[in-house]
């Protein structure tokens, strides 16, 4: 991230990191941290699948992992890629012959640990499919899954004990001439998942795709992820995310945002400031943000927006943010542009009045970006 001379203490410095390819998204150097997510239908099952990868796209997923268990599923792989407007990473666990065929059907990337599908020749087939067919790899340690032999050395799941496992795997890659990779380290434990990825981060310079696997549901789950992805972001750690959360696709999508978007490395669409509400509020601050939230859902355009309950706090976040309203007294509340006191509007016409200012700058700025490419 370029050092900013006004707020030094907003820098966050990344980790430099190769750039692989996935498809035709960057991941790793300088690329903007990508967000992912993972459908759950059942792969065969193409026409919900696509659906799925849709949505998740449409909410802002740059790549989408599918889990491609057996023959029918890398079968349908091939007209889910097709579909797809996004990269498809195919997850593979430990049959090679379905990397290959994942590979074959279109896949960007394979999700295959090359220590876990057998002997030399079959890591060799894997890698040459993956070249032949322009397919990245991810690594994928997980600290529920780590080889028999690393627990006995360890004793349990430990950080050593997962970034050795990382590096043997890294190393059968490179002995076939293979660098077009990258590694994730997960642990549902966000202390043992922060300090894998810390060692990980120093021992090679693959990007890095973070994750807190199994985080729970979508509120557990959420402040979760956030601390854990959240920490190693913050000290310049990761190139790539995925939130697993038990809830749909899309909600994964949006908390990764959301954590990208509160450490300032990733705009996208409406950033919306709001305040907890209290007896001082000149109209139902919740209410409205609920409202908003979905009917702002579309812009894709990063724009900040401020929605404060009274005059406390409206004008001072109205000041940082593009648009903002601030409740008053008798029904109506004040309009902010740019920072900057607007016009007075009622309450009951706000809502509308905020999504035309919101979507007419968006417009604008979409225009201008056109006309500037
Ligand atoms: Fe209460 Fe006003 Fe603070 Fe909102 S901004 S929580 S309404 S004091």
């Amino acid at each position: 991230m370029s050092h900013n001379p006004i707020r030094p203490w907003r820098d966050i410095a990344r980790r430099t990191s190769r750039q692989i390819m996935v498809g035709n998204v960057p991941v790793g150097g300088d690329a903007p941290i990508t967000v992912q997510t993972m459908t759950n239908t059942l792969t065969t099952d193409v026409k919900a699948t696509v659906e799925q990868v849709q949505r998740a796209a449409g909410a802002g997923a740059d790549i989408v992992r599918i889990s491609t268990p057996d023959e029918a599923s890398t079968r349908a792989l091939r007209q889910i890629v097709a579909e797809s407007p996004v990269p498809i990473v195919a997850d593979i666990h430990f049959h090679y012959r379905r990397a290959i065929e994942a590979a074959e059907a279109g896949a960007a990337c394979l999700r295959i640990n090359p220590g876990n599908i057998g002997d030399a020749k079959r890591v060799a087939e894997v890698v040459r499919a993956a070249k032949d067919h322009n397919c990245s790899i991810r690594i994928g340690v997980n600290a529920g899954s780590l080889e028999r032999h690393l627990l006995e050395k360890y004793g349990e799941p430990c950080p050593d004990a997962m970034v050795e496992s990382g590096l043997d795997h890294i190393k059968l890659l490179q002995d076939n001439d293979f660098h077009e990779f990258k590694i994730s380290c997960k642990a549902s434990d966000v202390f043992l998942a922060a300090a894998a990825y810390q060692q990980l981060a120093e021992a090679t310079d693959a990007p890095i795709h973070l994750g807190i696997t199994e985080a729970g549901g979508l509120v557990a789950g959420t402040v979760k992820s956030a601390i854990g992805l959240g920490n190693l972001l913050w000290s310049g750690i990761g190139d790539t995310i995925r939130v697993s959360l038990s809830a749909d696709p899309v909600e994964e999508v949006k908390v990764g945002y959301e954590i990208l978007k509160s450490l300032g490395l990733r705009t996208r669409g409406v950033q919306i400031i709001s305040c907890p509400t209290c007896a001082r509020q000149g109209f139902d601050v919740i209410k409205t943000v609920e409202t908003l939230e979905k009917r702002l859902e579309h812009i894709k355009t990063p724009m900040s927006l401020s929605i404060i309950g009274c005059v406390v706090n409206g004008p001072g976040e109205a000041l940082m943010t593009d648009f903002g309203f601030t409740g008053g007294g008798a029904g109506a509340g004040m309009v902010y542009v740019a920072g900057r006191q607007s016009h007075k509007m009622t309450n009951d016409q706000m809502i509308d009045h905020i999504v035309e200012l919101v979507e007419g700058r968006a417009a604008e700025l979409e225009a201008a970006k056109e006309a500037a490419e």
